[in-house]
């Protein structure tokens, strides 16, 4: 076994410059949407919105880590590292930026995350990696280096504007400021930072013409959220009208319970190896049973199988639990029923009911699970509809906007949204 690195050798932070302001106004702009889980990128390419994928996936993830040799990973390779050493990865990066250090909205994630996490001079978060501390802005900040290098490799140009999208946010909320900052140590000029919820109903727009405005309620469910927001659109103006997020019933929340679960199932005196200070056994097992969840929406069975990660005794063995999609259906319905609950409420304050929405817009890659999809169309009496893939609508949408960088910013006025 290679011994762990203590001390940071090489990190992208330390080779990239801040923006120059001749660059203001020059080259593409891409948008990016750094998500709880996975960063996505996308531009406008021939004249239509493209993602802009990394290693054939739609988006990478948003995880940085400290990988062999002291160097600073990110995306894929990070990914990677936390399944061997979670004590050397973090994600949810999103979320830490988000909230001042300790704050209780993002208590799952503290739960979660095995690095070491204190609290920055900024106030927010900060993690401890090898030799270094990565500030909440820093950590974004990697996370935009790797998705402003992947546009430039696909474009085959220099990058050095960007549309940043953010969970909906209150005018005096600092995180617009925040993540503009972050883009900067990425090099990043910001045209623009608007909400997830502008960006699907402006990519809706796009599609919708001819019918000159239209009340969407825009359900979004992906690893860090959910969060329901009804929103009025017509061209260029997308209306807030009410919003409500919760943290807590967000996809890692519910795969949480899918570990749980497999756990309860294992034969008695079988348990995971390892413990606390060694939990590489059990983030393995975690990601395999991740990975059955979303095998569950298109299969009713799924093996959760991992090579030498359970111990009975003093014997090393496999785990393999088979999990039902009835059963992850059991543990989903308690999360899917307070999502709706919500829906009502972000209805009710605005005098609505489920029939005066003209469309449901899912968006997030949670959304794709099946039971999910029945019980929203059982809601509002209608078939709901995914934009682009649902874990691209608020990219795509943001990227409309990089073609017009010169004309005004869409109105998002209305009731300010809660924050995630
Ligand atoms: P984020 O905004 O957090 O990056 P995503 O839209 O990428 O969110 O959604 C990530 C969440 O969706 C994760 O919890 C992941 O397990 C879940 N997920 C991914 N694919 C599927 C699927 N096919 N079915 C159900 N859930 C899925
Ligand atoms: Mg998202």
């Amino acid at each position: 076994m290679t011994q762990a690195p203590t001390h940071v050798t090489d990190c992208p932070l330390d080779r990239v410059r801040p923006p120059d302001p001749s660059t203001r106004s020059v080259g593409p702009v891409i948008a990016i949407d750094l998500g709880t889980t996975n960063c996505r990128v996308a531009a406008i390419h021939q004249g239509n919105p493209v993602c802009i994928p990394s290693e054939r996936m739609e988006g990478a993830p948003a995880v940085v880590a400290l990988g062999p040799g002291g160097r600073i990973l990110t995306g894929h390779p990070a990914r990677g590292q936390q399944a061997a050493n979670p004590a050397l990865a973090v994600w949810g990066i999103k979320g830490l930026i988000s909230a001042p250090y300790g704050d209780r909205k993002v208590k799952w994630l503290y739960d979660q995350l095995r690095c070491k996490v204190v609290r920055g001079s900024d106030g927010l978060p900060a993690v401890v990696l090898g030799d270094r501390t990565f500030s909440a802005q820093q950590l974004a900040a990697l996370i935009f280096i790797e998705a402003r290098e992947r546009a430039q490799n696909f474009l085959r140009q220099p990058v050095h504007r960007a549309v940043l999208t953010l969970p909906p946010f209150r005018k005096d909320d600092p995180l617009p400021q925040t993540m503009t900052a972050a883009a900067a140590l990425a090099g990043l000029h910001v045209e623009r930072n608007i909400s997830e919820t502008t960006a699907v109903a402006l990519g809706a727009f796009s599609r919708r013409r001819g019918k000159p405005e239209r009340t969407a309620m825009v359900c979004a469910w992906g690893g860090g959220s959910f969060q329901a927001s009804l929103v009025r659109y017509a061209a260029r103006q997308c209306q807030v009208l009410s919003s409500e997020g919760n943290v807590a019933l967000c996809g890692a929340e519910l795969d949480k319970r899918v570990l749980d679960l497999l756990m309860r199932k294992l034969p008695s005196g079988v348990r995971v190896a390892g413990d606390a200070n060694n939990p590489a056994a059990l983030y393995r097992v975690a990601g395999a049973a991740e990975f059955a969840k979303i095998q569950l929406s298109e299969q009713t069975e799924a093996r959760v199988r991992v090579p030498f990660a359970v111990t009975q005794g003093s014997q090393l063995g496999d785990f393999d639990v088979v999990l039902t999609r009835r059963e992850l259906e059991e543990l989903a319905k308690p999360l899917i029923d307070s999502g709706l609950k919500m829906c009502e409420q972000v209805l009710e304050q605005r005098s609505m009911f489920p029939g005066d929405v003209d469309e449901v817009l899912l968006v997030g890659e949670q959304c794709r699970m099946p039971l999910f999809r029945q019980r929203i169309e059982q809601f509002f009496v209608q078939v709901p509809t995914y934009l682009d893939e649902p874990g691209l609508s608020v990219v795509l949408g943001a990227s409309r906007l990089s073609t017009s960088a010169s004309t005004p910013p869409p109105s998002s006025s209305g009731a300010p949204p809660a924050r995630r």
